[in-house]
């Protein structure tokens, strides 16, 4: 009985020895399967942004990476829209505009607008208005004597 006992373990020894060299054996080949020539395809694995540059990598179906190959993306820059005006400018004091860029409307652009100078014409006028108020003063004070 015991020379029996003894005969199934060294049997199921057995067995698992070879099923582990089977799949190792298994394993081992599939390693060997892989073993191809690596094909790189260039993928976007980071997509520029307005200041930021992106980044091209060339990539094999089995994962490796040709790091060597790695390109730069140059950034975008903005794409400003139009100008808004916010604010007027007026002959007292400056005005202020806005701009957003179209690739990300949370990128803002602030310029303030020039003071506006008064126009010849309108300076002729104020000058002649600020000589009549004058004019009026005196006839004013001539009148109107304590
Ligand atoms: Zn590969
Ligand atoms: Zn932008």
């Amino acid at each position: 009985m015991k020379s029996v006992k003894k005969a199934m373990a060294i049997l199921l020894a057995a067995i698992c020895v070879l099923s582990c060299l089977t799949v190792c054996l298994f394993v081992f080949a599939e390693d060997g399967e892989t073993e191809h020539t690596h094909n790189y395809v260039p993928v976007t694995v980071i997509r520029p942004t307005c200041t930021e540059e992106g980044l091209i990598r060339y990539i094999c179906s089995c994962g490796a990476v040709d790091e060597s190959q790695d390109t730069p993306i140059a950034a975008t820059g903005h794409r400003w829209g139009p100008w808004t005006i916010i604010e007027e400018a007026t002959t007292e004091r400056e005005g202020l505009k806005e701009r957003t860029c179209i690739n990300d409307p949370s990128h803002k652009e602030y310029k303030t607008i020039e003071k506006v100078q008064p126009s010849e014409f309108s300076q002729f006028f104020q000058n002649i208005i600020a000589r009549f108020k004058a004019l009026f003063d005196r006839i004013f004070s001539l009148f109107y004597r304590d």
